[in-house]
């Protein structure tokens, strides 16, 4: 009687564990599923992020609809222009393809919304006009806004002042002379056979460079192919700013480290001829340069992977001529410049 009761109560035990064990599992596996799902939706739902930009839109056509926006602004219009609004409607009209672009078509345009019409009507039904927004918005919603800058006046006494306008600054330091070329596109042939992501602005060894946008430091040092260079990312994460080639041996502006913030107009470092070379601090390129280039991303999947999305830059090198950061020698012993005009943004 006794075994009996000792072996049907292990039975019991032995169906209680197994029942229990069966339901953990069932958690376990329901869980993970459901987390499964999850991620797949979340992927599916990125799915829909933008995987191509030919960004070729002429400085002409740039600074025509910036003006626009810029005084609108500044008049305090009724009517107030987003040039990235009139851009990306030009585009929808010409096919995302500014070479023929004619100013008679911006006073089209003009005449329309003053007339009342208004964008969201004329692009309701207008194809790709969301794309090309939503496009033009990753390269340009850096540049124009709210900021303060330091001006001095009549006594040389700096003091801030409130603005809405340009805020991107040329890669190159004012006062100093550059030559550059559309070569973007043409061909590499150092390391593996490539095509040129950039463009190469011509100058004399140690110019200053400038943060052309304000951002965080994310990459910085030494590449094979940019010798010294520095990465640097916009605070909406849509831009990456590449500035490569720095000059040897003294390539980075004093206390630029990799992780902080820049602000637009900011000396970042020196330009230089380095790079071509897994040997550090190498000078393999010819002519002294500095190769500056703009990736987007809509998804940081596209991050270091074959779908990256760098544009020519030339037209927006040709419109940041306008805006030029000043700089002086700030520290005599090391030859360090830093910007004379402190920026403020506030946005
Ligand atoms: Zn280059």
């Amino acid at each position: 009687m006794f075994v009996k009761s000792l072996r049907l109560n292990i039975k019991l035990i032995s169906f209680i564990i197994s029942i229990l064990l069966v339901m953990i599992l069932s958690i376990v596996i329901f869980y993970s599923f459901a987390e499964g799902s999850d991620n797949e939706e979340t992927s599916s739902d990125k799915k829909d992020y933008i995987k191509w930009v030919d960004f070729n839109i002429t400085s002409e056509a740039l600074k025509l609809t910036s003006k626009l926006d810029i005084d609108s602004h500044n008049n305090n219009s009724e009517l107030k222009y987003n040039w990235i609004e009139l851009l990306a409607y030009l585009a929808s009209q010409n096919g995302g393809n500014f070479k023929n672009f004619k100013k008679s078509q911006l006073d089209e345009l003009v005449k329309r919304l003053e007339n009342g019409e208004t964008m969201s009507d004329m692009t309701s039904n207008v194809k790709f006009y969301d794309y090309y927004y939503e496009a033009y918005s990753a390269v340009l919603s850096g540049f124009i806004g709210n900021y303060s800058i330091e001006t001095s006046n009549k006594n040389g006494e700096k003091t801030f002042e409130e603005r809405y306008g340009l805020k991107a600054f040329l890669p190159i330091a004012k006062n100093y002379n550059f030559s550059h070329y559309d070569d973007f596109g043409n061909s590499r042939s150092y390391g593996f056979k490539r095509v040129h992501l950039g463009n190469d602005l011509m100058g004399s060894i140690g110019t200053p460079i400038i943060a052309v946008e304000s951002g965080i430091i994310e990459h910085l040092g030494w590449n094979q192919y940019g010798g010294w260079r520095i990465g640097i990312r916009s605070f909406d994460t849509k831009r990456y700013y590449y500035y490569a080639h720095l000059r040897k041996n003294h390539p980075y502006a004093e206390g630029i480290e990799e992780g902080m913030t820049v602000k637009a107009g900011d000396v970042i470092g020196y330009l230089g001829m380095t790079g071509y070379s897994v040997k550090e601090n190498v000078n393999n390129i010819n002519v002294p340069h500095l190769h500056f280039g703009m990736q987007l991303i809509f998804d940081e999947s596209q991050v270091d992977s074959p779908n990256e999305i760098w544009i020519d830059v030339y037209q927006i090198i040709e419109f940041l001529k306008q805006n030029r950061s000043e700089v002086y020698v700030s520290n005599e012993e090391t030859k360090d410049y830093s910007r004379k005009f402190d920026i403020m943004e506030n946005e």
